[in-house]
């Protein structure tokens, strides 16, 4: 448990929460501020700050169990068109609370939520440039 993070509180029994879902790897509740009613997060039972602090059979469970939560939430009288799964890994990629998590969000027609492109997004860019980051990573993955 990390002094300081809101959801090893939780985790810990020390914080109020709305359960969803817990085993021995990760748990899942209600988001306190959600974008839609529904919106859940599966989070690691152990800290882990962000994806490269994440175990990795950590990370396929939380993953695991967000597609089941996706199931419960289409199956439910929630309103939900579609779901947005949603990890963001550092404070540049909007996370607000360092102990990693994915976000489960019911989604519709006109809901008001969505995501903001920068000016240059319409501009495709040239194959070239798309080699050249497929190069760059292919190296660090060694494929
Ligand atoms: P992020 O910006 O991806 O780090 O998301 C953090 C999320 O945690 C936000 O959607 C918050 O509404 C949510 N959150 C913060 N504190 C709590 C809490 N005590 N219980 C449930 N959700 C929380
Ligand atoms: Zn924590």
């Amino acid at each position: 448990m990390e002094s300081g993070c809101i959801f090893c509180k939780i985790l810990a029994g020390q914080a109020e929460a709305s359960m969803v879902y817990r085993d021995a790897q990760v748990s899942a509740f209600m988001d306190i501020q959600p974008v839609n009613p529904g919106h859940v997060l599966v989070v690691p039972n152990t800290h882990a700050e962000d994806l490269a602090a994440l175990d990795t059979a950590t990370g396929r469970r939380i993953f695991e169990i967000a597609q089941q939560i996706a199931a419960a939430i289409y199956r439910s009288d929630l309103r939900s068109e579609g779901i947005n799964l949603f990890l963001a890994d550092g404070e540049a990629a909007g996370q607000d609370v360092f102990h990693i998590h994915m976000h489960i969000v019911p989604r519709f027609d006109e809901d008001g939520f969505g995501l903001k492109f920068g000016p240059d997004y319409a501009n495709l860019p040239a194959r070239a440039e798309l080699d050249l980051a497929a190069g760059l990573l292919r190296a660090q993955l060694g494929t």
